[in-house]
């Protein structure tokens, strides 16, 4: 490739399909999907240039449908993890010195194919692996996943030419973004093909070399995943794929001593464990670990009494239950003024009522399942908790059924305590819980609003008070990373709404941006002198 004909491509995202009855998109992913579900797929490890298939394999069971299986995975030994580092280690320095247009256009190309040929089989696998209906799945393992693969490569451009001054013809000074000396060890959670993609993307686009381990409830899309960055000429080695048990995998990932840097997202949890093993394993590395970790939420939406009822509602129902409420920055706490409360509660009812749940393929529905046997009793739980309370109800739903796919109804709390538990433990499920209060204390409201949950990733404030906005935003200043004004707490888009939360939500390092990128670079400063002094007296000595 000549450098001189790469052209950074524009800041602009992809566009999102309709899926509309008979379309050609609809058509052909409904196609893909029928073809990908009576397959049975094997998913390997990639290690090096070797795809590996393990002899012990856990099955791919959709959570629609969960009998029926649709492929298996690998599952990985210890020696396949110090190989796949090992690999990593071996390919790094070719990596490293490829000149960053070359790096650049493999991810372009990438974005290419997931956006054309693999658009329906990236969808599908989504839709299949992790119970997306279509649009969530276009939203996520098409769109955002090619704004990421794009867009990092402006970020990546811009960052690069971030220059010192240099005074005068005599010296030069030059930043070299080096990426970082060992490998990184992306952990993704199962909830977003995009966010699988990224995170061992974004790092290896800066010249990094990475481990990644995929959640294993997201291995169906993290295959398709693999296979294109494949097609796309990555060489082998710089991603290597390993599937298995999580504890197995971070162990000796975390007693390398090459361990640089640490992409994760996933719960607060675990991360926490990870944050902790890193430090108590801090003398055995050449490198101060960087570690970028975006993990749970408790999501609010505040309703200021001059909030337009159907605009709150809409945010609830969208904000709280696309994807099964399985976003980081799903709505899972409300707060509403009492004036509004009936206004509100039946619009909720009126428009939750015309929801229905089912498998992704019948394009009806607006809801499919949640993701595995653990996340449903965890949901149910607190649904339980919610009918059993005497400070709680439940307003709507509160049904579930796990006998063919993991289904639970769009369900609403309402809480006379505003710090019940549903109001602060991330659920990650289609729940819920609203709590009213006297409309002449929304500003207490808020200040309640910041101090209930440990999290801060998303919020939303609805009102049409000029005023009451400016004071929320001032007093909820950390309450979240993604603040929306007369919107939803969801759905980010790359480019738009750079994504991240602080307190117990993460780092904050706001993945598809410059920022993120920073992390994965150690910058070196090259001075050059070219008229380097001979004798060492200054003139103020004369
Ligand atoms: P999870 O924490 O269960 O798993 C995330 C990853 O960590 C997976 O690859 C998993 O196998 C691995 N893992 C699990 N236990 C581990 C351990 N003990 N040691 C090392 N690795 C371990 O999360 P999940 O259920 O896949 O995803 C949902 C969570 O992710 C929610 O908490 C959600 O809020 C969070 N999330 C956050 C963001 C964000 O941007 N803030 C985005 C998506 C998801």
């Amino acid at each position: 490739m000549k450098h001189s004909t790469f052209k950074v491509p524009e800041l602009k995202n992809e566009e999102i399909k309709d899926y509309l009855k008979n379309s050609n998109e609809r058509k052909d992913v409904v196609e893909t999907y029928n073809s990908m579900y009576n397959q049975n797929i094997k998913v390997p490890l990639y290690i090096g240039d070797e795809e590996i298939y393990t002899e012990e394999r856990k099955n791919i069971n959709p959570p629609h449908d969960h009998q029926k299986i649709v492929g298996s995975y690998s599952v990985c030994n210890s020696n396949h993890v110090k190989n796949a580092i090992k690999c990593a280690l071996e390919i790094k320095d070719q990596w490293t010195n490829t000149p960053w247009e070359e790096r650049a256009a493999i991810f372009l190309k990438a974005a290419e194919l997931i956006a054309g040929p693999y658009r329906s089989k990236i969808n599908a696998a989504t839709m299949i692996g992790q119970s997306k209906t279509i649009f969530q799945a276009e939203i996520d393992a098409a769109c955002e996943l090619v704004d990421f693969l794009k867009l990092n490569v402006v970020y990546m451009s811009e960052i690069y030419k971030e220059q010192p001054i240099t005074v005068g013809k005599e010296v030069s000074n030059k930043l070299e973004y080096r990426p970082l000396e060992g490998f990184v060890y992306a952990i993704t959670p199962f909830n977003f093909t995009a966010i699988g993609g990224n995170l061992c993307a974004s790092a290896a686009l800066m010249g990094n070399v990475i481990l990644w381990k995929p959640s294993d409830h997201q291995t169906y899309s993290a295959k398709v995943i693999m296979d294109v960055f494949n097609e796309a000429g990555l060489p082998k080695g710089v991603i290597n794929m390993v599937t298995g048990d999580p504890v197995l995998v971070t162990d000796i990932a975390l007693n390398n001593t090459n361990l640089s840097g640490i992409h994760f997202t996933g719960s607060t949890d675990v991360f926490k464990q990870l944050w902790s093993k890193v430090g108590s394993n801090i003398h055995l590395y050449k490198d101060y670990p960087r570690i970028v970790g975006e993990t749970g939420g408790k999501d609010f939406i505040v309703s200021h009494p001059t909030a337009d009822s159907r605009v709150v509602s809409t945010a609830i129902v969208r904000g709280a239950f696309e994807y099964q409420g399985q976003k980081c920055s799903a709505a899972s706490r409300v707060y509403i003024p009492k004036s509004k409360s009936i206004e509100i509660f039946e619009n909720l009812k009126e428009q939750i009522s015309s929801i229905t749940l089912g498998s992704p393929i019948d394009f009806e529905h607006f809801m499919t399942a949640v993701i595995h046997k653990g996340s449903f009793d965890k949901i149910v739980t607190y649904i339980e908790l919610a009918k059993n309370d005497k400070e709680s109800e439940i307003l709507i739903g509160g049904d579930y059924d796990d006998s063919k796919g993991y289904f639970i109804s769009p369900t609403v709390i309402l809480t006379t305590n505003p710090k019940f538990t549903t109001m602060q433990e991330e659920i990650f499920g289609p729940v819920v819980t609203i709590y009213v209060y006297a409309d002449e204390k929304w500003k207490e409201t808020l200040t309640m609003v910041d101090q209930t949950s440990i999290y801060a990733l998303t919020g939303a404030f609805i009102s049409q008070d000029k005023e009451s906005v400016k004071y929320a935003l001032r007093h909820l200043r950390y309450s979240a990373g993604n603040f929306y004004i007369n919107d939803k707490p969801s759905g980010a888009v790359v480019g738009q709404q750079p994504f991240g939360g602080s307190r117990a939500s993460g780092t904050n390092d706001k993945a598809g941006s410059k920022l993120n990128l920073l992390r994965w670079v150690s910058p070196r400063l090259i001075k050059e002198n070219f008229n380097p002094p001979t004798e060492y007296p200054y003139p103020y000595m004369e």
